[in-house]
């Protein structure tokens, strides 16, 4: 069925099929609470099914794998279940899109899943592509070898699931963290109705931002309503402009009748009551003029071909002192008139005039302006104040007392006030004033919605919201996310930063698969709102089923006694009509599985998922059963490119393992790239991966067929002490979630540890048997069908995967007797560049090891001789010590006692040989021996010295 990988010729597959068989067979991965025994749960996000999991899903998987089996080593119960997200309108739409006869879609997933065609005829309905998909991503992880238990396997539509989903917002809705109300969202016109990220292509979540709109009002009657961030400027408008090439409407906008760009009026239709009334080009309006709301001046309207009708309102203001783009094209029109509103310390009267200047700006096409807005922007914004003259240029158009009224109350609350104070107060008044208004928009548009319509923002009545910006939520979930191990830890900032910024948010659609609302069942919970607290689920749903439990009798009184222990079990159990016994049982799972400890995902998901997750445990469940971990991880680019389906290159993970096998593909997503960082997965890397691991399965086999001697000399002790060292480290790094680092030692340090011992030995001795098998349980983790291979060649049973981990003894003395012989033949092979006629090393041993050990504690010579080391080795040795790498110091600090003669004694035949010289050794202080070169005297400790003759 598969080929063999390219330049190995060990056939992965077929030992692959062997152990996923066996293992499924001995229902080795389908635990059960254990009372007394330690639990380790972990989750990765189940994918949606609207396509088969691909490589950037199987890294996801792969690294809550390894800490699954890692975890199973060091004597945990480990739970690693799995679902299929079938909610939402990601699976919805795919299916419509291949109904519709798309046949970029059909030849999409003939490409990548190698669908055949009759199957591709029936995916029009969604059900059955979802079930297509699911079949196909559970064939797939388990041909990558996860330890998965797929007897609580679920997907989002099971009638048992709706039950969950619906206590769910019942107790949301409870507590008052679901609310109706008129709101902000992004929105497909097409769709009517509300989307998020999960909605959207490329699942960009919509940033809806608000423009300030100033009504200017023009001498024809007509009102021009300019769109701004920066509501103060009013105060230095000189011009409007407007784009004449632009499609312009004169539409009436809450009965008032505006001038504003096409696009302006088709978005703000969504937010308020629009009619157009006439269609016509930009060029028509230029020319006239407008007064300013504010200051009373009249103003003309100028051309402008920068201005984009698709931002805001296709009517901007101009404000030359203080914007390069206008203080540029009035330059360029000839037209420079300059109104100063805001001083900042660094920049004279005309900032925005000033920058141009000194970036050498050409005109208004020059790209730099960019660059130069951003200056101004920000140092007006975070420095600048607004100028006390301002107030005396307001209200020119108006009658008194009506403008000493409006000049007293800027004198008292805008001149001289820091421009982010002066900005809200001025948007405030205009709105108050009626001379103002506001307008949503998409601010990282253009967004759009899965069917291919651009997202708008539209202004919801009565729509369902999850409050996430209620302060006490918030405050709960930072609470439940400083009581988390986050890892990255640098991703703490964007969960702290999403708490803070997340608002009302609509949590359900009008149409896709799912739950309905339980007070409202037009409206279908979203894929995001039904996916926050899942986890619980897998952890009662298997005994749900053994039970023989209906859907029915899973009502609010079951969660409720089920998740939080509220109720009495055997008034539960009669009112559902369930036997008591089984119900605790429920309970009983629950309360052994929960709390969560690690949930893995992409990067991607922390400010969406995730950050639900967070905050729907922290409203949903007591404090002792919030998760306790997360780990997220970085991208998967395939041979340096984002996959995309457009350019063909998603690689669906099943593929992948036919292609590379399992254990090359999962070893080279190990060791490509540290947990946080993005992974580029090369085929080439995998292909010498696969070879890599095929020495590795020769060399453990053909070692344990040599192995013809008994008996434990120092190189069987030291390669015992290494390999304890590397799976100590290996322990600790995966303890981190440092998966990389745990792969490098254990699939990359011991192998070469271990033909190091070969190189030491003629015959391998049978006490390496013992390492031998330590290292198969230690690559388990990563490797874990080869490591079963091993184990059972090696003459183990049942399972790697149920072994401890490996508790080696380890001889620090003798990991630092080889470490410091092979620094010395380092040493010696450098002299000998200078005496390539050499034939014999003498070398002398200065056998104070206290000495070193000072030497490697000290922070300066001084502290070194009062530690009893002589004056006159003092200052060498400290310079010794200080070139000294951190392993080798740690060993020196560990090791009580050191007899660095018999060390080398014992290693003279392993010098000689490594060497290729005769070797001979003295005690420094063996006042008979020879001083050859005077290196006898010379010698210090752990820094031999040596004369070649
Ligand atoms: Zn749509």
């Amino acid at each position: 069925m598969s080929e063999l990988p390219r330049g190995a010729s060990m056939d992965f597959r077929q030992i692959e099929e062997k152990w996923q068989r066996r293992w499924a067979e001995a229902r080795v991965f389908e635990p059960s609470p254990e009372p007394g025994r330690p639990k380790f749960f972990i989750t990765a996000a189940y994918p949606y099914p609207n396509g088969a999991i691909h490589i950037g899903h199987g890294r996801t998987y792969l690294i809550a794998d390894i800490m699954a089996r890692y975890h199973r080593h060091k004597g945990y119960n480990v739970l690693y279940p799995m679902g299929f997200h079938y909610t939402g309108t990601p699976i919805l739409t795919v299916a419509e899109s291949i109904a519709a006869g798309d046949v970029h879609a059909m030849e999409d997933f003939k490409a990548i899943y190698d669908v055949p065609e009759e199957e591709l005829r029936k995916m029009g309905d969604p059900l059955y592509l979802a079930n297509y998909f699911r079949e196909l991503s559970k064939q797939y992880m388990k041909k990558i070898g996860f330890s998965i238990d797929w007897t609580r396997e679920f997907t989002t539509i099971d009638p048992e699931y709706q039950q969950f989903i619906r206590w769910q917002f019942k107790k949301l809705y409870d507590k008052g963290l679901l609310v109706k109300g008129r709101h902000p969202v992004g929105w497909c016109p097409k769709h009517q109705m509300p989307v998020g990220a999960h909605d959207t292509k490329d699942d960009k979540e919509p940033d809806i931002g608000e423009w300030a709109l100033i009504y200017f009002e023009g001498e024809d009657g007509l009102i021009y309503p300019t769109a701004t961030l920066r509501p103060e400027t009013v105060l230095g408008v000189t011009n409007l402009w407007i784009n004449p090439e632009g499609d312009y409407a004169v539409a009436e906008v809450d009965g008032r009748k505006m001038v504003l760009s096409l696009d302006a009026a088709f978005k703000l239709s969504f937010q308020r009551k629009v009619k157009t009334v006439e269609r016509t080009k930009g060029s028509s309006f230029v020319g006239r003029r407008v007064r300013n709301p504010v200051t009373g001046e009249l103003v003309p309207i100028y051309p402008a071909p920068f201005v984009d009708v698709k931002t805001g309102t296709g009517v901007v203001m101009s404000v030359p002192a203080h914007a390069p783009y206008d203080y540029a094209a009035l330059r360029d029109l000839g037209e420079v008139k300059l109104i100063p509103l805001i001083s900042v310390e660094g920049y004279g009267e005309y900032p925005a005039k000033e920058v141009v200047e000194r970036m050498g700006i050409r005109d208004q096409r020059d790209a730099r302006l960019e660059d130069a807005t951003k200056e101004v922007y920000m140092a007006e914004f975070s420095r600048g104040y607004m100028r006390q003259d301002v107030a005396d240029r307001v209200g020119l158009h108006l009658p008194e007392p009506a403008r000493s009224l409006l000049r007293g109350f800027f004198a008292a609350f805008i001149a001289g006030r820091p421009v982010r104070e002066a900005r809200d107060r001025i948007k405030a008044w205009m709105e108050a004033a009626g001379i103002g208004g506001g307008m949503y928009e998409i601010m990282n548009k253009p967004v759009y919605c899965r069917c291919g319509t651009e997202i708008v923002v539209k202004v919801l009545e009565d729509q369902w919201f999850l409050n996430y910006g209620d302060p006490n939520w918030k405050r709960a979930t930072k609470e439940l996310l400083a009581s988390m191990r986050i890892v990255p830890d640098e991703a703490r900032p964007q969960f702290e930063a999403t708490i803070d910024w997340l608002d009302k948010r609509a949590c359900a659609r009008t149409r896709g698969l799912g739950t309905p609302l339980p007070w409202d069942p037009t409206w279908i919970i979203e894929s995001l709102s039904d996916s926050t607290i899942y986890m619980a689920y897998y952890t009662v749903i298997r005994r749900i089923r053994e039970l023989g439990l209906k859907p029915e009798q899973l009502t609010e009184a079951f969660w409720d006694y089920v998740f939080l222990g509220r109720g009495d079990a055997a008034e539960v159990a009669r009112a559902i009509g369930a036997d008591e016994k089984a119900l605790r049982a429920v309970r009983e799972e629950f309360s052994y599985w929960y709390p969560l400890d690690l949930r893995n995902s992409g990067k991607d998901l922390i400010p969406n998922h995730l950050t639900f997750f967070l905050f729907n445990h922290a409203a949903i469940f007591p404090r002792e059963l919030w998760p306790r971990g997360i780990v997220a991880n970085g991208w998967v680019l395939v041979e340096g490119e984002k996959m995309s389906k457009s350019k063909r290159n998603v690689l669906a993970l099943g593929k992948a393992v036919d292609q590379f096998g399992a254990d090359p593909l999962r070893a080279t997503l190990a060791t490509s790239a540290e947990v946080d960082q993005d992974l580029d997965f090369r085929s080439s890397a995998a292909r010498s991966v696969a070879k890599h691991l095929e020495d590795i399965y020769n060399l453990v086999i053909s070692t344990a067929e040599r192995a013809a001697r008994d008996g434990e000399g120092l190189p069987e002790m030291w390669l015992r002490s290494e390999a304890a060292s590397l799976m100590e480290k290996a322990a600790r790094a995966l303890d981190q979630v440092s998966v990389r680092q745990a792969a490098v030692y254990v699939l990359y340090d011991m192998r070469r540890a271990l033909e190091r011992y070969l190189e030491m030995v003629d015959v391998p001795s049978r006490a390496v048997l013992e390492v031998l098998k330590a290292w198969a349980v230690a690559m388990e983790p990563f490797v874990p069908h080869l490591a079963e291979e091993l184990w059972e060649r090696l003459g183990e049973r049942p399972f790697a995967a149920k072994a401890p981990w490996p508790r080696l003894a380890a001889d620090r003395r003798t990991l630092l007797a080889v470490r410091y012989a092979d620094r010395l033949v380092e040493d010696i092979a450098g002299l000998r560049e200078l005496r390539k006629d050499a034939k014999r090393a003498v070398i002398y041993v200065n056998n104070n090891f206290a000495w070193i050990k000072a030497a490697v504690k000290a922070r300066d010579v001084r502290e070194l001789i009062s530690a009893g080391v002589p004056g006159e080795v003092a200052k060498r040795l400290f310079d010794v010590a200080r070139q000294m790498d951190d392993d080798l110091k740690a060993l020196i600090e560990e090791v009580e006692d050191f007899d660095e003669y018999s060390a080398l004694a014992e290693l003279k035949t392993f010098l000689s040989r490594e060497l290729g010289m005769e070797v001979d050794i003295y005690r420094a202080d063996d006042e008979k021996a020879p001083d050859l070169g005077g290196k006898r005297r010379a010698a210090l400790p752990l820094r031999a010295g040596v004369y070649l003759e």
